[in-house]
């Protein structure tokens, strides 16, 4: 089982002296400067200038530029989305580094496909919040955790690995648990459930509501069903308090039945041997690169599946449910 980290296990002393800067503020940048600064440290952060600054000006930070940031910071946490990263190192970063700093990832996706190697006398490290950043924010503010994963990929120094607890602790992941990691686990993870986890359950929503509606059911009656009523969300949920499995007993013995006897149909041989295919595009790095070409060519391919997407009758269907879908996303809105 992977070592857990927990609030009492963390020496915040590793810390002290060293300049945190944060480079970005979006989704991750933003919560966990927020929680840094919360936690009793002063981050710098790094933007460029636009919305982003502004909002962390806002917030009550002094905005720097991204080298001015990795000039002065002895640790610095990248948050920029991973597609822009190696160039932003690249240019940005990378000139500025000096010995002993430490570049710290929310993600292992760079790094273990090789698109940013670090110098050697720099430190690398992956604090991972399996979290959005909203959460991030609100979890900590509410006093409570979330897991992250951890990991010191090349140590510069020694203490990369303390300094990785450290930062988890100052977001407040290690109030539910940092788990030691590693950049491919987190990678693979990340992916697997981007590529076959995620896609496989869109795919059977579109099926359930192409299937229902060809069988005469009202198209907005049956989006409803599927995610508007929320209780896919409530499902969940009882996977957390009465275990995965433990929820089927929340229904009924027929549905009990329905669902344990037809598991096994839902996954024939050539459903089996798709999903290979990706796990192997992911482990091989044949989807990275794939994926980098797209970006080369401006995402031709994206846009159309995008266009695709969103031209599918479920869409329409939502679009019908406007004024319902904003009560009941009012009930699941938390925002600072
Ligand atoms: P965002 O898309 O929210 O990042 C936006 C930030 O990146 C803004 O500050 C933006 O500033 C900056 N940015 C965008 N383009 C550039 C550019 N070309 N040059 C410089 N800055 C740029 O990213 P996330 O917070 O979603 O992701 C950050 C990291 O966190 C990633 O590694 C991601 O994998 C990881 N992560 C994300 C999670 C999530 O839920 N979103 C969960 C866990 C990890 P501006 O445009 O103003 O320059």
């Amino acid at each position: 089982m992977a070592k857990i980290y927990r609030d009492d296990d963390v020496d915040m002393g590793v810390l002290n002296g060293r300049k945190i800067g944060v480079v970005g503020y979006g989704n991750q940048g933003r919560a966990q400067a927020l929680n840094i600064r919360d936690s009793g440290f002063a981050p710098m952060i790094a933007n460029r200038d636009d919305e982003y600054k502004q909002r962390a000006i806002e917030d009550g930070f002094a905005v720097r530029s991204i080298q001015q940031v990795a000039d002065e910071a002895d640790v610095i946490l990248f948050l920029i989305p991973d597609e822009i990263q190696p160039q932003v190192y690249e240019e940005q970063i990378r000139p500025c580094l000096r010995a002993g700093d430490i570049l710290c990832f929310a993600s292992g996706y760079n790094v273990y496909y090789g698109a940013i190697t670090l110098p050697e006398n720099v430190g690398a490290i992956m604090v991972a919040p399996r979290m959005i950043g909203e959460a991030v924010r609100n979890l900590y503010k509410n006093h409570l955790g979330y897991p992250c994963l951890v990991a010191a990929q090349q140590d510069a120094g020694g203490q990369a690995m303390s300094v990785a607890l450290a930062l988890a602790k100052a977001i407040g992941a290690t109030r539910f648990g940092a788990f030691e990691s590693s950049f491919r686990e987190e990678t693979l993870i990340d992916l697997f459930a981007e590529q076959m986890l995620w896609p496989g359950i869109i795919k059977l929503c579109l099926l359930y509501f192409e299937k229902l509606t060809a069988n005469g059911c009202d198209p907005e009656i049956v989006t409803t069903e599927l995610h508007l009523s929320g209780e896919f969300v409530e499902i969940a949920k009882a996977m957390i308090t009465h275990g995965f499995f433990g929820q089927l007993k929340l229904h009924s013995q027929t549905s009990q039945y329905g669902q344990l006897s037809r598991l096994d149909r839902m996954a024939p041989p050539e459903l089996l041997a798709h999903i290979d295919e990706v796990v192997e595009e992911i482990s091989s790095g044949t989807f990275h690169a794939e994926w980098i070409n797209e970006q080369k060519h401006g995402k031709p391919n994206m846009n159309k599946l995008w266009r695709r997407a969103l031209e599918h009758p479920l869409a329409g269907s939502e679009a019908k449910l406007e004024s319902l879908r904003k009560i009941v996303a009012g009930s699941y809105e938390r925002k600072e």
